[in-house]
Parts: C-alpha cells; sequence; structure tokens
C-alpha cells in the first residue's frame, strides 16, 4: 500500500513546517489528489490516521480532494479533461493523450490551532 509511504511523506511535511510555524496542532488537512494518480482516498485516510499518530496532525481531520485530470490531444490539438485512467478524449474519442495534470498529490492547505 503506497498510500502508506505518502502519508509518511506528508507526515513529516507538516512536521517540518510546524517546526517553522510553531502551532501546537493541526486541526485539518486538506489534500488534492489526481483522478489520474493511482491513489485511493479510502486507503490515504486509513494510512494517515495510522501516520499521524504521534505528531501534532494526530487529531486532525484530513479533507481529500479530487482534482480532475487534465491533457493534450494530440488527435484533436486541444486541451481536454480527462475523467479517468484509460478513458479517450471526451471532444474526438482519441487516445493520443498526453496526462498534463491529475496524476500529482498536493498538501494543500493546513489549518492550525
Ligand atoms: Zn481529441
Amino acid at each position: 500500500m503506497h498510500e502508506m509511504a505518502l502519508c509518511q511523506g506528508m507526515v513529516e511535511l507538516i512536521e517540518e513546517q510546524r517546526r517553522l510555524d510553531g502551532f501546537a496542532t493541526v486541526k485539518r488537512v486538506i489534500v488534492e489528489i489526481g483522478a489520474l494518480g493511482h491513489v485511493d482516498p479510502h486507503a490515504l485516510e486509513f494510512a494517515f490516521d495510522v501516520g499521524a499518530r504521534g505528531t501534532s496532525a494526530e487529531s486532525a481531520a484530513l479533507e481529500i480532494r479530487e482534482i480532475p485530470g487534465r491533457g493534450w490531444c494530440m488527435d484533436c490539438s486541444r486541451s481536454i479533461e480527462i475523467a479517468a485512467r484509460g478513458e479517450g478524449c471526451p471532444e474526438c474519442g482519441g487516445y493520443q493523450l498526453i496526462v498534463e495534470q491529475g496524476e500529482e498529490l498536493r498538501l494543500k492547505e493546513l489549518e492550525v490551532a
């Protein structure tokens, strides 16, 4: 389960931020995950629960926002939205797509106290 590794990275980032900012606890963590990535939101929640134990983010609520994928269709030469991995271009149905966005996991916002 690679969500565990992702969460460890996230928790490390949060702890790093805490050293810089000096906040006591994290109330809410907002992460964005790309719809084309390989991150399962439920697995991510579980992994965060485990990974944040004993850190300032221990009691934080995890808010997961899925962001749609974007790419470039080589068949119709335009920027398109890609709903899910393996799907074709919504405009022309072609599969010559270059993915530009949607595979990332990003720590978007921290609500701290
Ligand atoms: Zn197209």
